[in-house]
C-alpha cells in the first residue's frame, strides 16, 4: 500500500471506486469514494454527495499528484463540482496549502442527499468532516431496524439518526450542543415532512442527568458522541465519560428498549469499548443483551495490518 508513482495511485484510486460501485450495502448517494491508507491512497480522503466531491489532502507527498487525481474524479463521475476541504490543521504541519475552495467546477452551499428513504441537507464548506458523519451511514439503518417508541438521538449533529428514528418511531428528541447543525436538523425534518421530530440545544451529560431525574423513560436511544480520547493519554477521563453517558442511556430506557451506542476513539480499543459497556450495566442494574457488534460503514474500509483503519466501535443493545 506504499504508492510508488502516479500510475500506482490511479489503480488505487480506480480499485477503491470500483468497489463502491459495486457494494451492495450502499442505498444512497452520499458515501466515502477513497478512504486515505485503507485505499492506498494516503491522506487522501474523497467523499461524494450526489454530483459533488469534497476532498481531504493531508500528506506532502501525494500533493504532487493532486491534479492527476482530480482528473480521474472527474473522468469516473461527470461531477459537476470539487471541493477542497484542506482547512485542518495537519496541512500546515505539512506546510501545504490551507483553506476551503472549489477545485473544479462550482460547489453550492448547500447540497441535497438520500441516505436510505430519508433526505437530508449537508454543508460541504461548513458542516463537521466534509459536511456529514458517512462512517455511520450502516449503524443508522441496523438501530432504525430495532427501533420504536419514544426516543432520543444523543449527540445528533444535523439529526442523521434522528431522521431515520423518525420514521418508526412516534417520537424523536435530537439534542447537540451546535446550534447550526440543530438549525440544519430542523430544515432536514421539514425536507422530509416529518412533524415528530424536537430539538434541544446544550450539553448532552447536563441534560441526560435532567431527563433522569425528571423520570422520563424512553424506548430507544442513539448515543454517538465525538472521540472522547482524542490521544492515548486522555484514556482514563474518556472512559468515565463514555461510562457516564451510557450508564444514564441505560437507566433511562424502559425494559426491552434498544441503545445504539459508539465511540469513535481509535485509542478506545473494543475491548475497552465492551469493558465500559459492561461496567455501565453493572452501576445500572441492567441486563444487557448484544444484538449487534458492529464497526463503521463498508465504504471505509479496515485494512488487517493498519489497526487505526477499524477506529468506530457501535454496539446494538438491549436493555432489560
Ligand atoms: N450522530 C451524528 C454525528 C455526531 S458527531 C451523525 O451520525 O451524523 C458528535 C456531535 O456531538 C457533534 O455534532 C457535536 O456538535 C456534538 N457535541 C460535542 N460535545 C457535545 C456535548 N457535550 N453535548 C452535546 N453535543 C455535543
Amino acid at each position: 500500500l506504499k504508492p510508488a508513482n502516479e500510475a500506482l495511485l490511479l489503480t488505487h484510486l480506480e480499485r477503491a471506486i470500483q468497489q463502491r460501485r459495486t457494494d451492495s450495502s450502499m442505498d444512497g448517494n452520499a458515501y466515502r469514494v477513497a478512504h486515505s491508507d485503507a485505499d492506498g491512497l494516503p491522506g487522501v480522503t474523497v467523499d461524494k454527495y450526489g454530483d459533488y466531491l469534497v476532498i481531504q489532502q493531508h500528506s506532502a507527498a501525494l500533493e504532487p499528484y493532486l491534479d492527476a487525481l482530480l482528473d480521474a474524479l472527474e473522468a469516473e463521475y461527470q461531477s459537476l463540482g470539487i471541493l477542497a476541504r484542506f482547512d485542518g490543521k495537519s496541512r500546515s504541519l505539512e506546510g501545504l496549502e490551507t483553506g476551503v475552495f472549489e477545485l473544479r467546477g462550482a460547489v453550492p452551499e448547500w447540497l441535497e442527499v438520500r441516505e436510505g428513504n430519508v433526505r437530508y441537507l449537508v454543508d460541504p464548506w461548513r458542516g463537521q468532516k466534509t459536511g456529514a458523519f458517512l462512517d455511520q451511514r450502516e449503524n443508522r439503518s441496523a438501530l432504525k431496524a430495532k427501533a420504536y417508541g419514544r426516543a432520543l438521538d444523543v449527540f445528533s449533529y444535523h439529526a442523521s439518526f434522528g431522521l431515520h428514528l423518525a420514521t418508526v418511531c412516534d417520537d424523536v428528541e435530537c439534542i447537540d450542543a451546535s446550534q447550526p447543525a440543530l438549525e440544519r436538523g430542523q430544515e432536514n425534518a421539514s425536507l422530509n415532512g416529518f412533524t415528530n421530530l424536537s430539538f434541544t440545544a446544550g450539553n448532552a451529560f447536563d441534560i441526560l442527568r435532567e431527563r433522569e431525574r425528571s423520570g422520563i423513560k424512553y424506548q430507544t436511544i442513539s448515543l454517538d458522541p465525538p472521540a472522547l480520547a482524542k490521544a492515548k493519554r486522555d484514556l482514563p477521563a474518556a472512559y468515565r465519560a463514555y461510562k457516564e453517558l451510557n450508564l444514564r442511556a441505560m437507566k433511562l430506557l424502559e425494559p426491552g428498549g434498544i441503545l445504539g451506542t459508539a465511540s469513535c476513539s481509535f485509542h478506545v480499543s473494543e475491548s475497552d469499548f465492551y469493558d465500559m459497556l459492561r461496567d455501565s450495566a453493572s452501576d445500572a442494574g441492567r441486563t444487557v443483551r448484544i444484538l449487534e457488534r458492529r464497526a463503521q460503514s463498508s465504504d471505509h474500509p479496515e485494512i488487517l495490518a493498519l489497526p487505526e483503519s477499524r477506529y468506530l466501535k457501535y454496539a446494538l443493545l438491549e436493555i432489560w
